[in-house]
């Protein structure tokens, strides 16, 4: 065992050698033809991976998730414009307050924690709403902090009945989860470089539709900060997609060096293959923690998100297991929602490690050890039976 714990926190994730060694170079210039290859192919292989239309947009900008957040938020709505929000979780939070400080009117759908709002009340929500129209809907595919997965199909449909823009996080989701952008008829879906797609950590990545390009297009109000400003972005990503190089600010050269491997691995693997193979990951840890007398933070199981896990804590154990865990050599994160902060931990389980049985059953044994340390019957091999039957059993 190395010295640098197993990475099954919810992002940053274990990489791919392949990755690594695409980002492991000595920095490209952005004005190099390798680099403006590397961006081009990378912008064309994000619309296959969020299977979006062939007139939407990629973004590649440095910075992290909630850059990709403030960037749809701010290039889409103005003050005083309407949002509905359907909240499952601290992202949700976070972005209901990005929307607020745009000066926007945000009415939440909320529901207990673990549980997501039924599409019939979001319907609900937008008919009872009489203050004027709405503008946009926003929702978390998977939010991190309840391992909560949204269907996002209902959600879009609301969204087209209403002429609603449709704005997906799917920062613990995308690459990982099926969504269908161009089928769902979305406006933006949004992701970080460090969860699913298996990247080192900073890169906001989104996609935009034809349509939310025109909206802020059309924008009457003082445009965005300019960092966040899609216009600022748009004639670079243009042009590199053109073969031709182009400056706004500096791109994460190595970063988008890794982001080109990292989404061609997930094509030659196939995108569908891949899906699979996390949903199946998912099944299979589920199996695990069940064995282990871990029940999920999700209320039912269509609700659990194939990427990470949020465990409530058994009787007679507390957040001292994360420690435990650690000392056996597999990082895992603690509590992040405010109601269950000390009532749970979470592992993430997406990108490079779906493809890595051995690393899996590392997490499991270690799981299961400091439940084990902490005085809990714990029987790893049993647990591990449980996942390895799932996965076997999918060929
Ligand atoms: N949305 C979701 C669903 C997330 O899980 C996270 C990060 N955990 C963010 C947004 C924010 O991303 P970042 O930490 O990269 O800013």
């Amino acid at each position: 065992m190395s010295d640098r714990p197993l990475l099954m926190i919810p992002g940053p994730v274990e990489v791919s050698p392949r990755v690594l060694a695409a980002f492991s170079t000595p920095p490209p210039g952005h004005l190099e033809p390798r680099f403006v290859a590397a961006f081009a192919a990378a912008l064309e292989r994000m619309r296959r991976v969020w299977s979006a239309p062939p007139e939407s947009q990629p973004f590649v900008v440095p910075g992290s998730g909630t850059l990709a957040m403030e960037m749809a938020a701010a290039n889409l709505l103005e003050p005083g414009d309407r949002a509905l929000l359907v909240n499952t979780g601290v992202f949700s939070d976070r972005m209901a307050e990005m929307l607020r400080r745009l000066g926007a009117a945000v009415r939440e759908v909320r529901a207990p924690v673990g549980d997501a709002p039924s599409p019939e009340a979001v319907r609900e929500a937008l008919t009872a709403e009489r203050e004027g129209p709405v503008k946009a809907l926003f929702a978390t595919h998977v939010d991190t902090s309840t391992g909560v997965r949204l269907d996002p199909r209902p959600l879009a449909e609301i969204a087209a009945e209403h002429g609603l823009l449709a704005v997906f996080d799917g920062v613990c989701a995308a690459g990982g989860e099926p969504f269908d952008m161009a089928g769902l008829g979305a406006d933006v879906y949004l992701t970080a470089s460090q969860k699913a797609l298996g990247l080192p950590p900073g890169l906001a990545l989104l996609v935009a539709s034809e349509r939310a390009l025109a909206v802020r297009a059309a924008r009457r109000s003082a445009p965005p900060p300019l960092y966040l400003d899609w216009a600022s972005w748009l004639p670079v990503h243009q042009a590199y997609e053109q073969g031709k190089p182009a400056y706004f600010a500096t791109p994460a050269t190595n970063l988008v060096l890794a982001l080109e491997a990292g989404l061609g691995e997930i094509l030659d693997a196939g995108l569908a293959e891949c899906l699979e193979a996390q949903a199946r990951t998912g099944r299979a840890l589920r199996a695990a923690w069940s064995a282990l007398g871990l029940a999920p933070v999700p209320v039912r199981p269509d609700l659990e998100a194939a990427t990470i896990s949020a465990l409530r804590f058994p009787a007679g154990v507390d957040s001292t297991l994360v420690a435990r865990i650690a000392a056996r050599g597999v990082a895992v994160a603690g509590g992040l929602h405010p109601e269950i902060r000390s009532q749970c931990f979470r592992i993430g389980h997406m990108g490079y490690v779906v493809h890595r049985p051995d690393l899996l059953r590392r997490t499991v044994e270690a799981v299961a050890g400091g439940l084990a340390d902490g005085g809990i019957e714990a029987d790893a091999e049993r647990a591990w039976a449980a996942a390895a039957a799932v996965l076997e059993s999918a060929g």
